[in-house]
């Protein structure tokens, strides 16, 4: 594999933490597990690089594990807002250069933007807008909100548009989205070109503001 090897850290081996952590593992990445708990530690010694015991607001103890040299470091933990906040506060402090949380709730988040968090995750609610978007269309396969207004969407090709090219079917100029790749089976073409044919079932991955996106979705497709 090409890409370079990135190193990890997550604190807190919850639901979300213990699911970001076993992927980045299975993945091949380097990942350091921290959990205050001896348990959670255990059970995740064999899905990360190293899992190590220690209370992740205690400056020290993050120093002794040179924490400073990941390039990632995940705070997941849930519950405890108090113990989120100021563990972030300490790795921001040490210069961590990229500090992802997940955030509890509105509070939380603010707070958390604040003390400098480069990215604030709220999985519950991004998730419950994945649901509801799976559950209120056939032709949604996946869909990725980027702003109160855009997002990106995977749209499965239907009979209408079957076995007719980009530029036939004018979606940009039609429905003012663009699509950013085509997925035929295993085969992903991407940036395809005006020429390039769409068939049924294939998976349309779509840009573009939520409203032209719902309609080339349901006048489009
Ligand atoms: P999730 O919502 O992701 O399912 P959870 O609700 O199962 O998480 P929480 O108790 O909210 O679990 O916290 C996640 C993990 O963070 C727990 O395993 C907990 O032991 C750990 N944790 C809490 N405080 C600290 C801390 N100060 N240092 C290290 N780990 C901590
Ligand atoms: P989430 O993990 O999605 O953020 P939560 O942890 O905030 O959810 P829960 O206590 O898990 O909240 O329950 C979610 C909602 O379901 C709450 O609003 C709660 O009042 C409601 N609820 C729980 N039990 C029942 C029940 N038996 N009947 C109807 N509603 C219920
Ligand atoms: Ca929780």
């Amino acid at each position: 594999m090409a890409d370079k090897k990135k190193q990890f850290a997550v604190i807190g081996l919850g639901r979300f933490g213990g699911s970001v952590c076993k992927e980045l593992y299975r993945m091949g990445h380097q990942v350091l597990a921290i959990d205050i708990r001896e348990q959670k530690v255990t059970e995740f010694a064999q899905h990360s690089t190293h899992s190590v015991i220690a209370d992740s607001t205690d400056e020290k103890a993050l120093q002794s594990l040179g924490i400073r040299n990941f390039e990632y470091v995940i705070v997941a933990i849930g519950d405890n807002i108090q113990s989120s906040i100021l563990t972030t506060l300490v790795l921001k402090e040490m210069e961590v250069e990229n500090v992802w949380v997940k955030a509890q709730n509105a509070y939380h988040h603010k707070v958390l933007e604040k003390i400098g968090a480069d990215r604030i995750i709220h999985p519950e609610h991004d998730m419950g807008i994945r649901i509801a978007q799976h559950l209120t269309s056939e032709k949604i396969v996946d869909y990725i909100e980027l702003s109160d207004e855009y997002s990106i969407v995977e749209l499965l090709a239907t009979n209408k548009v079957h076995n007719r090219s980009i530029i036939d079917l004018d979606v940009r100029a039609r429905f003012g989205c663009t699509i950013l790749a085509v997925k035929h089976g295993e085969e992903i073409n991407v940036s395809p070109l005006p020429d390039d044919m769409i068939y049924v079932n294939d998976v349309l991955i779509v840009i573009g503001h939520k409203r032209d996106l719902k309609r080339f979705e349901e006048e489009g497709m």
